[in-house]
């Protein structure tokens, strides 16, 4: 199966960087690749070759919800689809499983594509908690052939740390067992460890953060993909 790559740019890139980014990156023909800037950076970017992805979806069609953006003005500006869940979003900003289940399904009814990020903490791992919370926050996720999974564990993110390739491969086992879609791997993947990763058998592609970033590093981890 063709893997998938989708980068998370995060708050970086206004539209002229990502413009520059574009005039760099490359991606070969066998992988699926995906870009999600931040919302201002969107129009600029669905001209590309590439699906663009928001990084958040509101689950009204409109109304009195300052600040958030419906699947409907997505779909309007030529957006594909849209991550719900993403880890940051439910530390900082009280993202709960049922806030990203009617994310994704307002989505998905849109005919956006999704990708769903699940994960657990460091305290919850450490806690023998994983499989619970793997389990709870698959639970509520809408059986769609447009919803993908990441599994993002949240100690991974921005922190240099990355799963093994074994304990990734273990929760991935675990999700497609309850869900049967396509699981990326998110969590510090960078060109030198994709290739392990993606080398597991319940491992389809990954979300990539801080590495999307640079259009160099981006485009050797589709080639590795
Ligand atoms: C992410 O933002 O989804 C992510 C996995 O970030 P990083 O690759 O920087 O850990």
């Amino acid at each position: 199966m063709r893997k998938l790559m989708a980068g998370n740019w995060k708050m970086y890139k206004g539209p002229a960087e990502t413009l520059a980014f574009f005039d760099r990156f490359e991606a070969p023909d066998g992988v699926d690749v995906v870009v999600c800037p931040p919302f201002v950076s969107l129009e600029a970017a669905v001209g590309e070759e590439w699906p663009i992805y928001a990084q958040n979806v509101h689950w009204a069609e409109e109304g009195a919800f300052t600040g958030e953006i419906s699947a409907a003005m997505l779909v309007e500006i030529g957006v594909r689809g849209a991550l719900v869940g993403h880890s940051e979003r439910r530390q900082y900003f009280g993202e709960t499983d049922e806030s990203v289940r009617a994310r994704a399904e307002a989505a998905l009814e849109a005919g956006l594509q999704v990708i769903a990020c699940v994960g657990e903490s460091a305290a919850e791992r450490e806690g023998g908690l994983t499989e619970q919370v793997l389990e709870r926050q698959v639970a509520v996720l809408p059986r769609h052939p447009d919803l993908v999974i990441a599994y993002e564990p949240v100690w991974a993110i921005g922190t240099g740390k990355t799963a093994t390739p074994e304990t990734a491969q273990e929760a991935h086992a675990l999700i497609k067992s309850l869900h049967d879609t396509r699981v990326l791997y998110g969590g510090s993947v960078k060109p030198g460890n994709a290739a392990a990763l993606l080398a597991q058998p319940s491992i389809d592609g990954a979300l990539v953060g801080g590495a999307s970033l640079d259009p160099d590093s981006f485009s050797e981890l589709c080639r590795i993909a």
